[in-house]
């Protein structure tokens, strides 16, 4: 017997990395060897900090669903990483071996104020294909939400937007790493943009010193027929604009450990939210919450906050 499917389905297309993170007084020059301190191998890549963040949050009395599409290499670190997305819950049905290419690795250094610097090398994740996402289409054609990050290849993330969007699925893209989006084709599917500051520089091509500038970037990405764009600002929060929205959420005050995935939180949490049926505004301030969470923790997926951890800190703001 058919079912209809009212439980949310989260699905994003993206990147798994495994992370080694090490702490130090500070970054280094180019060209300079420092001492650090703690090392910390775990977890990461966009995509894959994003699908767990959103397994995290997903309410359980919902019986929703995180899909993750992916691909990692044939060796100990794509198999680590896969172990961990089923242990999260994750449907990893769709997280493709490739036979030749390495799983990714992004190597971190965070300072003690929890700046970092990374470098990534993406191995099997620049072979994610519009094939793959085809494999997957009934999956996305039938999804709550798609979220994807950058760090997979375009012709890849545009074939998913064009499937979702096809059928009416909001999709969110996490412009990250910065870069510019060419204008007309990928946008034209979007519905929601989750930058930080400097990928709305990129973007728009115009600064942002202070908040007075935030309107008019918000502005230019609403032009381009957005449904909303949430401009993440670190410690100072989250700028939301819609149509009939404009407002600056402050940051919940923590104390910051490493802010590694903040974004990655922040977007996964969204999805989650908007899939759950949350107002923007709502939904920005869930996602705010979550973030604040993931940086009071060292690691990417490891500083995940739990969808009970998330409603304990909004419910102590209320007081
Ligand atoms: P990215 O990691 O993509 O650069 P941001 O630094 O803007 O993203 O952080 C994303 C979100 O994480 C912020 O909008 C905020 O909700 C939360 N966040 C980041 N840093 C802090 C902090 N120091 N205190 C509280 N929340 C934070």
């Amino acid at each position: 017997m058919a079912t209809i499917r009212s439980a949310p389905r989260i699905v994003i297309v993206g990147s798994s990395n495994t992370d080694m993170t090490i702490k130090a007084p500070r970054l280094p020059r180019p060209g300079e060897t420092i001492l650090g301190g703690e090392f910390l191998m775990s977890a990461g890549g966009k995509g894959a900090n994003q699908a767990v963040a959103a397994a995290r949050a997903l309410d359980p009395r919902l019986r929703g669903e995180v899909v993750f599409i992916a691909r990692i290499g044939d060796d100990m670190f794509g198999r680590k990483a896969l172990e961990g997305f089923k242990r999260e819950g994750i449907v990893s049905d769709h997280i493709f071996t490739d036979p030749v290419a390495p799983s990714g690795v992004a190597l971190i250094t965070v300072d003690s104020r929890g700046e970092n610097a990374i470098t990534v090398a993406p191995g099997a994740n620049a072979r994610l294909s519009p094939l793959n996402i085809d494999a997957a289409s009934h999956l996305i054609a039938s999804a709550s939400v798609l979220l994807m990050p950058l760090e997979v290849p375009m012709e890849t993330i545009h074939r998913a937007a064009e499937i979702a969007s096809a059928r009416g699925v909001r999709v969110i893209i996490n412009p990250a790493p910065a870069q510019p989006i060419q204008g007309g084709g990928l946008l034209r599917h979007v519905s929601i943009l989750t930058p930080n500051e400097t990928e709305t520089e990129i973007l728009t091509g115009l600064r942002i010193d202070q908040e007075k500038d935030l309107p008019a970037a918000a502005d230019a990405l609403l032009a381009i027929g957005l449904e909303a764009v949430l401009i993440t600002m670190g410690s100072r929060g989250v700028y939301a604009a819609s149509a009939d929205l404009r407002e600056l959420i402050p940051a919940f005050e923590v104390e910051a450990v490493d802010t590694t995935a903040a974004g990655d939180v922040f977007s996964g949490a969204l999805a989650v939210a908007l899939a759950e049926g949350m107002s923007l505004t709502k939904a920005a301030l869930f996602a705010n919450a979550a973030a604040a969470l993931s940086v009071t923790k060292m690691g990417a997926q490891p500083s995940a906050p739990h969808r009970a951890e998330i409603d304990d800190l909004l419910r102590r703001d209320r007081f």
